[in-house]
C-alpha cells in the first residue's frame, strides 16, 4: 500500500514534530511516522535552556509549555565529586520537563495544523532518490521530500550511506535512573552537574516535580564500563540499593554531526544528523532548530525550485556548526585541565567565567569566545 504526501517524516520526536508543524502550517500534506504510539517515554534529562524555550514558542506558538513545564530553577551547581567547583544564579531559569509530556504536546500541535500521524510504523528502509519510506509492515510512504528525524539510531541516515566509523567515533553512551525525591539524600531544587565521575563525559542530578533524574554520559570510545560508573555515582550520592531502579541507556551523538545531512530527496534532522552540542549533550534545541530548518529548506525548494539539501547544510554550517566547534574545543580544554592540573584549577577557570558560560549554555552568548549571540 502506498501513501502519497508532500513530505513524509520518520520520527515524531522534537525534530519530526517541529518539521511537521512548520510544513503543515504552510498547507502542505505531511505524514509523520513513528514506531511508537504517544505518549511514549524518551530517556532524557528534560532540561530546557532559554534558547530552547524561544524556538518552541517560535515554531509551536506561545503557551506551548503551559502545563508541560514541570519544574524551574535559576540556580545551578557544578561539582567534582563532593568538591563544589562553581555555583550561582542563571539570568534565565532552567526549565525541566518530562519528555513523555513535552513530545506529546508537540505532536498534538503538529497534528492540529494538519499533519497526519501514523503510530506503530517502524521505518525499515528509506529510498532517498524516490522520496520513499518503507515500513516493516510493508507500507510505503512517498513524498516529494523525506525528513529523517528518527533519532540517534536513524534508519534514514544508514540508508543515506553516512560514514559509520566517523559516526561511532563521536557517539556517547548515556544512562539514567528516575528516583523519588526522598531516595536522594540532600536532593536539591536545581540542576547539579558532576565532573570526574566519567572519563570524557559528566554526570547530572536534575530535579522535577515528583522526583530526581540521575544520569551520566561519556564517549563510548573511552571504553568505560558505564553501568559500573553509574553504580559508583549512585553510591557516591548515597542512594540505597533497595530503591535503585534498573538504569536505562540510550546513545547520544556527542560531537559527530554530519557535514552532509542530506542525500537524494531526504534531509536528516535532530539526533539522526548528530545535531547535539558536544559540551553538555544538549539536543532538544538543535532537534527543534534543524527540524525547522529542514522544513524551511523544503518550502524554499517548492516555492522557488532547486534542491533543499545544500541550502539546509549551508544554514547549519553558518549558524550551528560554529557553536558545536567552540563547545567541542571547550570540552576538550576542560577534560585536559581536569587531567593535567586537577579539579582545583579547572574549577577556578569555570568559576572565573561562570557568568558568561551560563549565558552561553542558554544561548544568550556564543561558546565562541563567549561573545553575545543572535540566532536566526
Ligand atoms: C540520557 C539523555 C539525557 C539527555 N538530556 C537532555 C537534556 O536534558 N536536554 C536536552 O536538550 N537534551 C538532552 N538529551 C538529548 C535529547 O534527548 C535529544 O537530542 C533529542 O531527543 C533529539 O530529538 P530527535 O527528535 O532528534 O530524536 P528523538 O527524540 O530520539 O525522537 C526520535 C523519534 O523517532 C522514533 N523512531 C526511531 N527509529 C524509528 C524508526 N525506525 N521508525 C519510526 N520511528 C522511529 C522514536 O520512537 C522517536 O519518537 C539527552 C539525551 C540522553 C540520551
Amino acid at each position: 500500500m502506498t501513501h502519497e504526501y508532500d513530505v513524509v517524516i520518520a520520527g515524531a520526536g522534537p525534530a519530526g514534530s517541529a518539521a511537521a508543524a512548520v510544513l503543515a502550517g504552510r498547507g502542505l500534506s505531511v505524514a509523520l511516522l513513528d514506531r511508537r504510539d504517544f505518549p511514549r517515554n524518551k530517556l532524557c534529562g528534560g532540561l530546557l535552556t532559554w534558547k530552547t524555550r524561544q524556538i518552541l514558542e517560535r515554531v509551536f506558538g506561545p503557551g506551548v509549555l503551559d502545563g508541560v513545564a514541570d519544574h524551574a530553577s535559576d540556580r545551578y551547581e557544578i561539582f567534582h565529586w563532593d568538591r563544589l567547583l562553581a555555583a550561582g544564579r542563571s539570568p534565565e531559569p532552567f526549565v525541566l520537563v518530562k519528555r513523555r509530556v513535552l513530545d506529546l504536546r508537540l505532536l498534538e500541535l503538529a497534528r492540529a495544523r494538519g499533519a497526519a500521524f501514523f503510530p506503530g510504523r517502524t521505518v525499515a528502509e528509506c529510498r532517498p532518490e524516490r522520496g520513499e519510506l518503507a515500513t516493516a509492515g510493508g507500507e510505503v510512504f512517498r513524498g516529494r521530500y523525506v525528513i529523517g528525524a528518527d533519532g540517534a539510531g536513524s534508519v534514514v541516515r544508514k540508508c543515506l550511506g553516512a560514514d559509520r566509523e566517523a559516526w561511532r567515533k563521536g557517539l556517547a553512551g548515556a544512562l539514567e535512573v528516575f528516583l523519588p525525591r526522598e531516595a536522594v539524600p540532600g536532593a536539591v531544587d536545581h540542576p547539579r552537574l558532576y565532573a570526574g565521575c566519567v572519563d570524557k563525559g559528566y554526570g547530572w542530578v536534575f530535579p522535577n516535580s515528583d522526583g530526581v533524574v540521575v544520569g551520566l554520559c561519556g564517549l563510548l570510545r573511552s571504553g568505560s564500563d558505564f553501568p559500573q560508573l553509574l553504580r559508583k555515582f549512585l553510591d557516591f550520592l548515597q542512594i540505597s540499593d533497595a530503591v535503585r531502579p534498573r538504569p536505562h541507556g540510550h546513545p547520544l551523538p556527542y560531537g559527530n554531526h554530519l557535514k552532509t545531512p542530506y542525500g537524494g530527496r531526504a534531509l536528516l534532522a535532530g539526533d539522526a544528523g548528530g545535531f547535539v552540542e558536544p559540551l553538555l549533550g544538549e539536543g532538544i534545541f538543535y532537534a527543534l532548530t534543524t527540524g525547522r530548518y529542514a522544513a524551511e529548506a523544503v518550502l524554499e525548494a517548492l516555492d522557488h525550485g532547486g534542491e533543499p539539501g545544500p541550502a539546509y547544510a549551508r544554514r547549519i554550517r553558518r549558524v550551528l556548526v560554529p557553536e558545536f566547534r567552540a563547545a567541542d574545543t571547550l570540552r576538550w580544554t576542560l577534560f585536559a585541565l581536569l587531567r593535567g592540573v586537577g579539579p582545583g584549577l579547572m574549577g577556578g577557570a569555570v568559576r572565573l567565567f561562570s557568568g558568561p558560560l551560563v549565558q552561553a549554555v542558554h544561548g544568550l552568548r556564543s561558546y565562541r569566545f563567549l561573545l553575545p549571540k543572535t540566532w536566526d
